[in-house]
């Protein structure tokens, strides 16, 4: 009597509890359950007819709109894996993804018709093209052979389908930002999927008040979750083309927003919006932050603003967040800076989450609950993913022992919580000794003018790598700091030696989720440590 474990029911399950209420607010449209659902099944109904079911991919490169929901919801109804883009590949990278993964449809919103047309005609197999035309898009023309209202239309609003024969089949496909070579595709399945988005639900404490805001990208496994996480717990969906602060507080006020998330450096804009973006607005909004460590700063500057944050932490490998800083009750009698610093903690693992540990690589035992000595945070569960597409090595190289390595240093503290101390590739080893690039950007962040920091490490002939600071200025505060300013507030709070020995004031990098991005950093470093020594 075993029935799978899958979200493809959330939606029909809403819009049989509440059909009437608003799923989807996108500008001046509102759909009910029972709209989106018939949508969903007619999406479901028109792909299966054309063809499209089990082990098939369905990619879709959209903003945050109601396709990109409802294609959450009706790919894998029709048995097919759905494959989110980011939005900001450029041709190549869309014609390998979808080449690799062997989409036989492309739903595409009309924003990207320049870039697609161009992947489309690198590739040998190209899928159907089809073009949602979203009536807040702006230019782009229409390149497909249908449009997405089009293939709605030759779908059944009351086509039914059988849940999947096997919990573990796959359900999406997300491929990692390839920084380090091409892109891998993560496979994730029903059960994990299923799984993930109650887990995010109950951290999230979202229900059926939940008023969503889509500030995270939903082609993002940060993001991806909650298209049936709000489902599940009957909330609304805001949907949102374009991340822009004075957007984010018009859409929190206008819309009685109650929870969104962002990754740290969202958490910054807001917090530095001008006066001109703000709106205010009676409700205390939820915000869960990860994809980075948020320092303790911005999460009190969150608080003091009136939001209440959760800090969740994970990877693409994980579906998305796998831990959660849950505050404890006790915290609550905390100064704000202390309970900030507590929250900055990765946390414990989600509740639909076996185990989350910090071992020793080598020997595989667990460090001590010190809150001091460093391992890797391991992560064995239903919700890692299955493996990489088509490359197996690189998933046997991701799981020794059969626990998922994440990469990620970390130590346990005495309560059990765990706190990430930099990823493996971002420490700095100076003169033998580790510097943790996060414990500086804590101190960076403190300092009252900075807005944004970020600290690699710079090639030194004398001490191996150096720290090199990477900072932005408040808008009025350029030019009122210099580099001997930061270094000297830096060795006022902390030990010499980590202090930086270079800052470059400068715009810093983002990827499309908000994550700065290190690499680009690290580069340059090395090319100044290079001009320096010749
Ligand atoms: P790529 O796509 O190239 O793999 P990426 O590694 O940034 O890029 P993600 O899977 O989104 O892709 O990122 C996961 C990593 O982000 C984690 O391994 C960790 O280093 C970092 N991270 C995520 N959340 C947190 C957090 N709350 N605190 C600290 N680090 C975090």
């Amino acid at each position: 009597n075993h029935v799978p474990l899958t979200p493809i029911s959330f939606l029909k399950r809403a819009a049989v509890i509440c059909p009437d209420k608003v799923a989807i607010i996108h500008g001046p449209l509102r759909r009910t359950y029972g709209e989106m659902h018939a949508r969903s099944v007619r999406l479901a109904s028109a792909l299966a007819r054309r063809g499209i079911g089990v082990g098939d991919t369905v990619s879709v490169m959209a903003p945050n709109t109601p396709a990109m929901l409802e294609a959450h919801h009706g790919v894998p109804l029709c048995g097919a894996v759905i494959n989110a883009l980011n939005i900001r590949l450029d041709a190549e990278a869309i014609a390998f993804i979808l080449e690799h993964g062997e989409a036989k449809v492309l739903l595409t919103d009309r924003a990207f018709s320049p870039v697609i047309a161009e992947a489309v005609k690198r590739m040998e197999h190209p899928p159907l093209v089809v073009d949602i035309d979203d009536p807040l898009a702006e230019g782009g023309e229409l390149i497909g052979a249908l449009t997405y209202e089009d293939l709605l239309a030759e779908g059944d609003p009351e086509a039914t389908f059988p849940l999947p024969d096997d919990e573990w089949r796959a359900i999406a496909l997300n491929y990692t930002s390839g920084t380090t070579g091409n892109p891998k595709g993560a496979v994730y399945h029903h059960r994990g999927a299923y799984l993930n988005a109650l887990g995010n639900a109950q951290a999230f404490h979202l229900s059926q008040q939940s008023v969503y805001l889509w500030t995270l990208p939903m082609f993002h496994c940060n993001g991806w979750t909650y298209t049936w996480a709000v489902t599940a717990a009957l909330g609304t969906h805001v949907c949102l083309r374009k991340l822009e602060p004075a957007r984010v507080f018009e859409q929190i006020a206008e819309h009685g927003v109650t929870h969104m998330c962002g990754a740290p450096i969202v958490l910054g804009m807001l917090i530095h919006a001008p006066e001109s973006d703000r709106r205010s607005f009676p409700q205390r909004v939820e915000i869960a932050t990860g994809g980075a460590a948020p320092p303790s700063a911005v999460i009190a500057g969150m608080e003091k603003m009136g939001f209440n944050v959760t800090h969740l932490y994970g990877l693409t490998e994980t579906y998305g967040p796998a831990t959660v800083c849950l505050p404890q009750p006790e915290w609550a009698d905390l100064e704000l800076p202390e309970r900030a610093a507590r929250m900055a903690r990765q946390g414990v693992a989600y509740a639909t989450l076996e185990e989350v540990r910090v071992m020793d690589p080598v020997d595989m035992t667990d460090v001590p609950a010190d809150g001091l000595t460093v391992g890797e945070l391991m992560v064995r569960s239903n919700t890692v993913m299955k493996g990489y597409l088509k490359n197996p090595s690189a998933t046997e190289a991701a799981f020794r022992d059969g626990w998922f390595h994440t990469g990620d240093l970390a130590v346990r503290h005495p309560d059990g919580y765990v706190e990430v101390k930099d990823r493996s590739k971002d420490i700095i080893i100076s003169g033998g000794e580790n510097i943790s690039s996060l414990e500086v950007e804590e101190v960076l962040y403190r300092h009252p003018e900075v807005m944004e920091a970020a600290v690699v490490a710079r090639p030194d002939p004398k001490w191996g790598e150096t720290p090199c600071a990477f900072v932005a200025l408040k808008p009025d505060a350029e030019g009122s700091l210099t580099e001997a300013d930061i270094i000297s507030w830096c060795r006022d709070h902390m030990a010499h030696f980590k202090a930086p020995r270079t800052v470059v004031f400068t715009e810093l990098p983002k990827t499309s989720t908000g994550k700065i991005q290190k690499y680009i950093l690290r580069q340059q470093a090395r090319a100044a440590a290079d001009e320096a020594a010749s």
